[in-house]
């Protein structure tokens, strides 16, 4: 048995304007010692995934199970888990002045945490602090104990946190962006502290990450995540060496220096869609460069691809284009446009940021494209891909209902999307 198995995780939260469907469908194992990378970028569920886990989604509709040693976390109650929480999953947050309490001294607060769930003296908890903060790479901690959190600096009071959340020897740690405020020494100093003190005491790590560079070189495994979901998920160097999603392919080749020094940069184009109102069948897909028409209708699932044994993706390019570099891009985008028709060459019109008010995918009408838009059930798309023939009657309706609308003459828009076809790294681009 595993520490903690995840089995199908559903999180959700009504809102006003509709089901923000934050997680849907996320499993995974994690052994003690071991270190799972989850990434993606803001709004792709991770934290939320973690967050519920720890009992930290009030007012959710959660499904799914988290057993933890054997023991459902979904289905604890409160005092149960705050037995839990910090004895045996330590938490590291993103902000360390928004986690420590500012009116308090840093060793004091240290202290409180374990006094609330052992029975140890004042003196006996305070010794301990310091022994932590030393542990931590806190210079002169028998001083530093006494001071308060804005006494620090932004990568002492993350260390700080790291001490207080190790201060019980959790046997499971989870790191949410514990390195997205700090400056890159720092970053690299507290990837260290995490990599030695998790060697010392043999704790699993879970990394919350928007940044793939930095669980280079800590993760064993990676899971990708996407509106929600996990669309890449692979041990650490196939999933660097062998990408096969399209999404995973464009966060690699957007870490600085990933293409050498004097490369360009490649970012992915467009922004994350609405967890309100998905794109039909691939969420990915009013973004990406290889859709293909059946990506417009159809959810991709998490399936066994060509890197490893582990190593499984949620795309429907063919399982052997796995990789990075140019042979393999061009492989790719030879099946995207052979099987590239109408209602995908649509989808990829609408990712243009310039065609959308506000820059805000919020705004980008893939629902129309496929016929999921106000009017027709989004949920139906979503569970029942509509026969092709009938999305893509509707896609022209869509298009013909849409072009009055549009800020630009129809040609403009057909020229610029044109280039949008051709790899990232064509003669156009
Ligand atoms: Fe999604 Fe299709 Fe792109 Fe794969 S090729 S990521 S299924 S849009």
């Amino acid at each position: 048995m595993s520490l903690l198995d995840v089995t199908d995780l559903r999180v959700s939260f009504p809102t006003e304007d509709g089901l923000v469907r934050a997680v849907q469908g996320i499993s995974f194992s994690l052994e003690a010692g071991k270190t799972l990378g989850i990434v993606g970028e803001s709004g792709s569920g991770k934290s939320v995934s973690t967050q519920t886990i720890m009992g930290l989604t009030r007012g959710a509709q959660i499904e799914g199970t988290a057993l933890f040693e054997g023991r459902d976390l979904l289905t604890m109650s409160d005092a149960e888990l705050r037995k839990v929480r910090g004895a045996q999953i330590g938490m590291i947050f993103q902000d360390p002045l928004s986690s420590l309490h500012p009116q308090y001294k840093v060793g004091w607060q240290i202290v409180e945490m374990i006094q609330a769930h052992e029975d140890v003296s004042t003196k006996d908890a305070t010794k301990r602090a310091v022994d932590l903060l030393r542990l931590v790479g806190i210079p002169q901690p028998d001083r530093r104990v006494d001071d308060y959190p804005h006494q620090f600096s932004g990568g002492m009071r993350q260390r700080a946190m790291i001490a207080m959340s190790l201060a019980l020897n959790p046997k499971l740690l989870i790191a949410d962006e514990p390195t997205t405020a700090l400056d890159v020494t720092v970053q690299a100093q507290i990837i260290d502290l995490i990599e030695r003190l998790q060697a010392e005491f043999n704790t699993a790590v879970i990394m919350i990450t928007h940044d793939l560079g930095v669980v280079a070189d800590i993760a064993d495994d990676v899971m990708v995540m996407y509106a929600g979901k996990p669309v890449e998920f692979a041990d650490r160097r196939t999933l660097y060496y062998s990408p096969h999603h399209p999404y995973t392919k464009g966060l690699i080749e957007s870490i600085p220096g990933s293409e050498g020094g004097r490369a360009r940069l490649k970012p992915i184009q467009g922004q994350p869609p609405s967890l309100i109102r998905l794109p039909s069948g691939c969420s990915f897909h009013p973004r990406c460069p290889y859709v293909m028409d059946q990506c417009v209708t159809d959810i991709p699932p998490l399936r066994q691809v060509a890197g490893s044994d582990e190593h499984r993706s949620a795309c429907w390019l063919p399982v052997d284009n796995v990789g990075i570099g140019g042979e393999v891009d061009q492989k790719r985008e030879a099946v995207a446009v052979a099987r590239r028709g109408a209602l995908a060459a649509e989808s990829s019109e609408v990712i243009d940021d310039d065609d959308v008010p506000d820059g805000s995918a919020v705004d980008v009408p893939a629902e129309d494209v496929a016929g999921t838009g106000p009017g027709s059930s989004r949920t139906q798309a979503l569970t029942s891909a509509p026969p092709r023939a009938q999305v893509r009657a509707s896609a022209g309706q869509a298009a013909a209902k849409k072009a009055p609308a549009k800020k630009a003459p129809a040609k403009k828009t057909a020229a610029k999307a044109a280039p949008r076809r051709t790899p990232r790294n064509g003669a156009e681009q």
